[in-house]
């Protein structure tokens, strides 16, 4: 069932019901209150017939003036004696006059129905010194005040059938108007599936602001896979591009070889060096972009508790000893606790260290800190440091300071990029402090 469907028949019953109720009080009210009118009518008469008794003193209770006086077409009136003999009457309709008789000591009113009509009769008692001799009847069709009911629930009839169309016909156009610019999305997300082509849904002036929201969210979704899209593009050109290199002077080399390897010693020595170092850098390229591919998900990590400082000490004695260098810890005498994944937090700080390494020759160093909220690293080298218009980019895909040197160093630029996803994914920050000739500080602050 259709949302506007839905809305139109609830809006529709719902609106049969308040009908109804309404209807059927304003009918029964009228009733009520226009019964009464006629009840009041009739009780006056009834009441000055017994006055002018009591001031006559009962005389002259059977003379045919006294109520000929108040008759009226559609009435009857009798006076009744307490055993029930009627003594004085006026009116010409049978019927009313055929009502049975019965003598009550209280006033009492009553609707009765003859042949489908109503008719309404009153009767009050007469008494000549608390003795109860009689009782005056008058009675009333009331046919003038069933015509007006009629015409009044015709009225209301045809009022209410134009009430419920109306209400169809408002709420489909209002349904049509508010679910209008789902159906818009609909028709973008149907096409963006069926061309491929990723699109925004336009949004109207007066759309509300649910609508708003939604079309901004998707809208929004859009974007972002647009982005990521754009990035995936980018990435793979990037990489297409870092491959060629290698695979070109891996393609030269072994030409060479074919040409001249065979008789000349140099010349094999040379290239076998050299496809091998390319090899190398080719299996560290593809390594850094399988780990860059999977750090995208945010299940990359894996949280435990574990000390930092012990990572840190490990990682510089190894590194110190396999390259030769001086790298000095300085570090707390107690354990720094830190929330998060170890192999990760090792992998990035060797990042950091690897750098630290290649772009210097003096000794490094290395500093935790922990406070209340935060765990500080720090790497510093005293190396060739980053003209400050470079490190904004540092953090870039494949982003190398000077391409022309790392022909030499042999980086791919993927490595800091690794870093700051792992320190994003710890919800961590980083900031470069760098000088061209005098070196280079990484800060990391992680949250415990
Ligand atoms: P990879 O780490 O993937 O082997 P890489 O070291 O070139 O390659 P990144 O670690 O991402 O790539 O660093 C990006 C660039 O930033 C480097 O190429 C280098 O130019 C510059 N850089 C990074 N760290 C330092 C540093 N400590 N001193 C000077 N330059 C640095
Ligand atoms: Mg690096």
């Amino acid at each position: 069932m259709t949302l506007r469907l839905r809305f139109t028949l609830f809006t529709v019953f719902w609106l049969i019901f308040i009908l109804i109720l309404y209807n059927v009080f304003v009918y029964f009210f009228v009733i009520r209150v226009t019964t009464r009118g006629e009840l009041q009518l009739l009780a006056n008469k009834a009441d000055l017939v017994v006055e002018t008794l009591r001031k006559q003193k009962m005389v002259g209770i059977d003379d045919p003036k006294l109520l000929s006086d108040m008759y009226n077409v559609n009435e009857m009136m009798r006076i009744v004696t307490a055993d029930s003999h009627v003594v004085n009457t006026v009116g010409i309709d049978k019927e009313l006059l055929s009502i049975p008789i019965d003598v009550r000591t209280v006033s009492h009113s009553e609707t009765l129905r003859l042949n489908g009509q109503r008719v309404l009769l009153w009767s009050v008692p007469i008494y000549e010194e608390h003795r109860l001799i009689g009782e005056v009847e008058s009675a009333r069709r009331l046919t003038v005040l069933d015509g007006y009911l009629q015409i009044l629930l015709g009225a209301l009839s045809v009022t209410s059938v134009g009430a419920i169309l109306f209400a169809i016909l408002g709420t489909y156009w209002f349904t049509s108007r508010l679910t209008g610019p789902i159906g818009q999305m609909v028709q973008t997300m149907r096409e963006i599936d069926r061309s491929g082509k990723l699109q925004r849904v336009k949004m109207g002036q007066e759309e509300s602001i649910e609508l708003q929201q939604l079309i901004r969210a998707f809208n929004q979704m859009i974007e972002r896979l647009d982005r990521t899209i754009e990035r995936q593009k980018q990435f793979v050109a990037d990489a297409s591009h870092e491959l060629k290199t290698p695979l070109t002077v891996i393609g030269s080399y072994a030409d060479m070889l074919k040409r001249w390897g065979r008789d000349n010693v140099e010349v094999r020595d040379e290239a076998i060096e050299a496809i091998a170092k390319e090899t190398e850098r080719l299996k560290k390229l593809t390594r850094s972009m399988l780990t860059l591919a999977e750090a995208e998900q945010d299940d990359w990590v894996n949280k435990t508790r574990f000390d930092a400082v012990g990572v840190v000490k490990e990682l510089s004695g190894v590194l110190g000893t396999t390259f030769r260098r001086e790298i000095r810890v300085h570090a707390p005498g107690s354990a720094v606790q830190l929330t998060g994944d170890k192999d990760k937090f090792r992998q990035m700080l060797l990042i950091l260290l690897d750098n630290a390494i290649k772009y210097s020759k003096e000794p490094i160093d290395v500093r935790i800190r922990s406070d209340k909220n935060s765990v500080q690293l720090e790497v510093t080298d005293y190396g060739i440091g980053i003209s400050e218009a470079e490190i904004p980019y540092l953090f870039e895909r494949f982003y190398r300071v000077d391409e022309a040197r790392h022909r030499t160093t042999g980086g791919s630029g993927l490595g800091l990029s690794i870093a700051k996803r792992i320190i994003e994914l710890h919800g961590g920050s980083v900031e470069v402090f760098s000088k061209p000739g005098s070196g280079t500080t990484i800060a990391i602050q992680f949250p415990k």
